[in-house]
């Protein structure tokens, strides 16, 4: 067991300089070693009983795995079933349709009755008047071609494994430990998991203590490139597939340090002994979150862009924060898992709007990014928010609570009636942080709140939406309630204004004066030539004159319409137009008084005039301006004060891609 003090570096690190004012460094960063929390090694005693599954990969070329389990049987008939979903990732997926051809048999080889009994259940059945045997063998073939970080995806170099899409357990039996064993195609040279080996010393043999863990830890298999290093005592690994072209595993891994080592700072507590970072190099993006590993999907391009590359970084950022929120400290209505059901909470904002506000500034923190990059981070936020109508009808906890049947499973109207709880989750908890700081006097943070509450609420229970609220008013010294009822219930406007106030800060004014086009309100796209509306925006003047999703647009008065830019680019706010459109195969005229585009810039900027004392209270929150420091290591970062300005290339894609494809 190794503690260790968290250097001043990391101290400096997280933007707080000793002698700065109003900068208070987290008192568990002072007083308190960081250390992980070690867990006791598996015996061969917890491997008795287990479950056993065996994976092979014969047809791994055409995305098949065999899975052969050995599951416990009981009286005349037992049933095993497949979870639906996946923690994390709040989608009915219905896995059971990847298996292909199961079947049941005893030890010896006799074959059992076996029958389907729901969508994701199977029950065998004992001979006419007989009883199962302790032991089933179930055999599966199991088809895995969905490159996501919650599915499965098996092809020829690599496979990519989640529990609970690839393995069974018996109905009621989810506290049974797991013994998993995967016999690796020619060629592969590695299984990497979070799970603890097997204490049998079989390679690529692990061991689960019950269902909860299997589905928790993800494998991956196959030839990676594998680097590993300790931070703070605790071992992290980083794997990562496929061919690598231009991405540069040691810079990721260098960037990754930085990451942890400021987030171990802001926790104060190392949750785990070893942390696996698996990065899949399919392509696109994406992250999910468990409790001692994350998958995450990048493009190999990623590395050649600095904005694309931001965007990894702050999908590192995002799901490593998960570690503590959400993994640890989270809602009470999200656990102990029904994996056959829709689990519904209304504070997803908390675990993943308030991990998209830290997911930014802790790379700031972390001095992986500029102050202008972390304030570009939050416009983007605030005009994610703001470019949603529907956020005018839905509030962020029935956002959170509907997330099954709405997030995850977006249409045409989406952006009418729904506002995502990352991207006004983000700004609320933007809004909330300042509210603690404002009424504290600058003593206490959200950075508080969340380690007061895992302090109280990381155990098995969780906490309720009470109980947080509770917290950070405990914290502020303030009550909260209108802030919940507007902000969190409600489906007010936000009121930006006296919050960047607190930091200098100010949205870009806006140029009533300047000239527009007309705005028509839609989205279109190319349907092989023909323009076609893709989203009407609610309220808008396509709304009003009642265009239609799927209605092509033909010609704007006369004139053949080629490119509604184009088209609108003639046109001024106020306009009458006659437009031409195509309706299930039929022309018609449909008149539309064009409108002025809503403000779509919300561009946050620091605002010269603010006095002094504002400028201090941003430089507490976000470290002094500029800085940014990409290459030296952690621990050299802060003692040698060098600095090294990045440009600012524009948004980065991490947000979105955590929104799109991350959970
Ligand atoms: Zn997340």
């Amino acid at each position: 067991m190794r503690a260790l003090r968290l250097p001043l570096a990391i101290l400096l690190l997280l933007g707080c300089r000793p002698e700065q004012v109003g900068c208070e460094p987290p008192a568990e960063a002072t007083e308190e070693t960081v250390e992980p929390v070690r867990r006791d090694p598996l015996t061969p005693r917890d491997a008795e009983g287990a479950i056993e599954h065996r994976v092979t990969f014969a047809d791994a070329a055409r995305h098949y795995a065999e899975v052969t389990s050995v599951l416990p049987g009981e009286g005349e008939a037992t049933t095993y079933l497949m979870a639906v979903w996946t923690p994390g990732s709040y989608l009915v997926r219905e896995f059971a349709r990847n298996v292909e051809s199961p079947t049941a048999a005893t030890l010896e080889g006799e074959a059992l009755e076996l029958r389907k009994v729901t969508k994701n259940r199977w029950e065998v059945r004992a001979p006419e008047g007989g009883t199962l045997p302790e032991r089933v063998v179930l055999r599966y073939r199991l088809y895995a071609r969905e490159a996501t970080v919650r599915t499965n995806f098996i092809d020829a170099d690599m496979a990519l494994l989640n529990g609970a899409s690839t393995f069974l357990v018996p109905e009621g039996g989810l506290d049974l430990p797991h013994a998993v064993f995967f016999e690796l195609p020619e060629g592969w040279e590695s299984s990497v998991t979070s799970l603890q080996p097997h204490p049998g010393g079989d390679a690529h043999a692990y061991l689960a203590r019950d269902f909860d863990e299997l589905v928790d830890s993800p494998v991956g298999l196959g030839s990676p490139d594998l680097r590993e290093w300790e931070t703070n005592g605790a071992t992290h690994v980083m794997a990562t597939f496929g061919d690598l072209g231009p991405w540069d595993p040691e810079r990721a891994v260098r960037d990754t340090e930085r990451i942890v080592a400021a987030q171990h700072a802001f926790w104060g507590v190392v949750p785990y002994e070893r942390y696996v970072f698996f990065d899949y190099l399919f392509g696109g993006g994406g992250g999910l979150e468990h409790s001692a590993s994350t998958v995450m999907i990048a493009d190999r391009w990623d590395a050649e862009d600095p904005a694309r590359w931001r965007g990894w970084l702050g999908l590192v950022s995002h799901e490593y924060f998960h570690t503590w929120n959400i993994k640890r400290l989270r809602p009470a209505s999200l656990g102990p898992f029904d994996y056959e059901n829709e689990n519904y909470v209304r504070d997803l904002w908390v675990v993943e709007g308030i991990t998209s506000y830290y997911d930014d500034l802790l790379l700031r923190r972390a001095r992986l990014t500029t102050h202008d990059q972390y304030l570009e981070a939050l416009s983007r936020n605030i005009g994610r928010v703001q470019g949603t109508p529907g956020r005018a009808v839905q509030s962020l906890a029935d956002s959170s609570f509907d997330a099954w049947i709405k997030f995850y499973r977006p249409d045409e109207n989406s952006a009418n009636t729904g506002v995502s709880y990352y991207a006004k989750g983000s700004v609320v908890a933007f809004l909330l942080d300042q509210r603690v700081r404002e009424a504290s006097g600058g003593q206490r943070s959200l950075d508080d709140v969340m380690r007061l509450a895992y302090e109280r609420y990381s155990g098995e229970r969780g906490y309720t939406t009470d109980e947080f609220r509770a917290v950070v008013e405990e914290v502020a010294g303030a009550p909260l309630g209108e802030f919940w009822a507007t902000y969190v219930e409600g489906t007010d406007e936000i009121d930006y204004d006296a919050a960047l106030a607190f930091y200098g800060l100010r949205l870009q004014p806006v140029d009533e004066e300047a000239e527009v086009p007309g705005w028509l309100g839609v989205s279109v796209g190319d349907h092989g030539g023909k323009v076609v509306i893709e989203r009407v925006v609610r309220d808008g003047p396509a709304f009003a004159a009642g265009l239609n999703v799927d209605d092509e647009l033909l010609a704007v008065g006369d004139e053949r319409l080629a490119s509604l830019d184009e088209a609108m680019g003639r046109t001024e706010p106020g306009d009458e137009v006659s437009l031409l459109i195509a309706r299930r195969g039929l022309l018609r005229r449909v008149e539309v008084t064009l409108g002025r585009a809503p403000r779509s810039e919300w561009t946050v900027q620091v605002d010269p005039d603010a006095p002094a004392a504002r400028r201090r209270a941003r430089e507490s929150w976000l470290g002094p301006d500029g800085v940014v420091e990409d290459e030296p290591a952690p621990d050299e970062t802060a003692a040698d004060g060098t600095s090294d300005e990045m440009a600012a290339e524009g948004p980065a894609t991490g947000d979105e891609a955590a929104e799109t494809a991350a959970d």
